[in-house]
């Protein structure tokens, strides 16, 4: 191999420095490298071209794979929490958006128990909460009444899915009866909802529910 010309080194150095020569190739030119300075000189810089911007671009690729890395994990917490978020509300919507219960007289029947105390019993499968106000005395056909308000709100999950638990044998009847009041306390009951924050603000004018009330009960 001797007399291999150094432009033609020169010309598979890069190759070489690459590592991506045969075998053949690669022994041809570390015999030139043992005897010819200049070519070794050459082989130097270009090693230390080669490897410097290496370095610098690895760390280029560390450092976007590192705020790569952040941004997913930064994606995932978001994602997470607007999961558990969606979820949160679909449970809060499920089990805590609650609805007045239309009244039907085979529903809600106002009963007496212990001969004087007037109770309202809840006939339907499950209901979410009852409200009653204790005796308003209002003006009702130029007479003074005392009066309850009443009303009964049902979420979307304790119609169907407390159906299963409570099935009849398992039904405390306790459970659906509330009591209200003393029977001689009480005039007339009227099935209507109410806010008890909005009809004080009101200047606690109670017979403003009247319109829409439902009388279920009455001396
Ligand atoms: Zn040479």
């Amino acid at each position: 191999m001797k007399g291999i010309n150094c432009n033609i080194i020169k010309d598979i150095l890069p190759l070489y420095v690459d590592g991506v020569v045969s075998d053949d190739t690669k022994e041809m030119v570390e015999e030139h490298l043992d005897r010819c300075e200049e070519c070794k000189k050459e082989v130097g810089l270009m090693k230390q071209e080669l490897y410097i911007p290496a370095e610098k671009e690895a760390s280029i690729i560390k450092k976007f794979k590192r705020k790569w890395r952040n941004k997913k994990l930064i994606i995932s917490v978001v994602s997470i929490l607007l999961t558990g978020l969606i979820l949160f509300g679909t449970f809060a919507f499920i089990f805590h958006y609650d609805r007045v219960v239309p009244y039907t007289e085979s529903l809600i029947k106002i009963e007496t128990q212990d001969d004087d105390m007037l109770v309202s019993h809840y006939y339907g499968v499950d209901y979410y909460s009852v409200s009653a106000t204790h005796p308003k005395t209002l003006k009702i056909d130029g007479k003074e009444k005392n009066v309850i308000f009443l009303y009964y709100t049902e979420t979307i999950a304790n119609s169907p899915s407390k159906k299963l638990i409570n099935r009849k044998e398992n039904r405390d009847e306790r459970d659906y009866i509330f009591p209200l009041d003393n029977k001689e306390n009480v005039d007339a009951i009227y099935y209507v909802q109410f806010d008890t924050r909005k009809i004080f603000n009101n200047g606690n004018d109670w017979s403003t529910l009247l319109e829409d009330a439902i009388l279920i009960w009455g001396k």
